[in-house]
């Protein structure tokens, strides 16, 4: 996969898969800014913003297309996580994780449309997860919020394929990322969870981000050109067994 030319905004830049997709379409001739709450590694461009705040997703998308030069690929990848029943999440935390994943992907979406509708091979990936479909415990907030990730992913890819903009997903499992380590250092015992979470796995190991970053370039590159509203599973077989 080439990218050369091609300039692209990732959102959660700055970690874990985001950081990794940034990285890959960098070293394969792209022209990357990551936008996150953060900045990224010295090496990468970052343009700060919080995806709950209009503004300062208006300001970083105007600021990171103005020194890429325009915009052909969005990767809508930020996003936090939750734990819990309908029980345990109170109305704040619905608001709040919805408001990252669900309404963040919106902002920065709309925000990218105008200089994506001026590219010749323009793609959006949303960074949707497994919990969109596979009915996990103990996950409620979380998966409903991935749930209206691929729904959107669907409703944008049919409203956007006569501007030429494709927009696809990607489904990860459990991927290696500095998330998954916070969530395992706040274990008694994180290098047992590490081990049992791995052999819940069907393929009895993480997904790396590594590996989920080769699937958001493969679906941001020409040679998916046939491919919108297709939400690409990269699990280790979680989806299918
Ligand atoms: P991560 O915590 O390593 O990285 C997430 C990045 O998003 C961070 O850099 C963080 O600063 C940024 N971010 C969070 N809230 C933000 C906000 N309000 N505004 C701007 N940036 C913000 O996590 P990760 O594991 O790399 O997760 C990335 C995406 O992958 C998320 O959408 C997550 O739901 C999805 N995902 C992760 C897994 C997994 O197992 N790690 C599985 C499926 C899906």
């Amino acid at each position: 996969m080439e990218f050369d030319g091609v300039r692209a905004l990732v959102t959660g830049g700055a970690s874990g898969i985001g950081l990794a997709a940034a990285r890959l379409l960098t070293e394969r001739g792209a022209t990357v800014s990551c936008l996150d709450l953060t900045d990224p590694p010295a090496a990468l461009h970052g343009v700060r913003a919080d995806v709950r705040d209009d503004a300062s997703v208006r300001a970083a998308v105007t600021a990171a297309a103005a020194h890429l030069g325009g915009l052909d690929v969005l990767v809508n990848n930020a996003g936090i996580g939750a734990q819990g029943t309908v029980e345990d999440n109170d109305d704040d935390e619905w608001r709040n994780v919805f408001d990252v994943n669900v309404f963040g992907m919106v902002r920065v979406t709309r925000a990218a449309l105008p200089h994506l509708r001026r590219s010749e091979h323009a793609a959006i990936v949303n960074t949707c997860s497994i919990a969109a479909t596979a009915g996990l415990p103990q996950r409620a907030l979380y998966s409903a919020t991935k749930g209206a990730v691929q729904s959107l992913t669907l409703a944008m890819a049919a409203d956007h394929l006569r501007d030429g903009i494709r927009v696809t997903c990607v489904n990860p499992g459990t991927a290696d990322t500095p998330w998954i380590g916070r969530l395992l250092a706040a274990t008694d015992d994180p290098e047992a969870e590490r081990a049992a979470l791995a052999a819940r796995q069907p393929s009895g190991r993480l997904v790396s981000p590594e590996e989920v970053a080769a699937a958001i370039a493969y679906l941001a590159s020409p040679l998916a050109s046939a491919t919108t509203g297709t939400a690409l599973a990269v699990d280790g077989g979680m989806a299918g067994l």
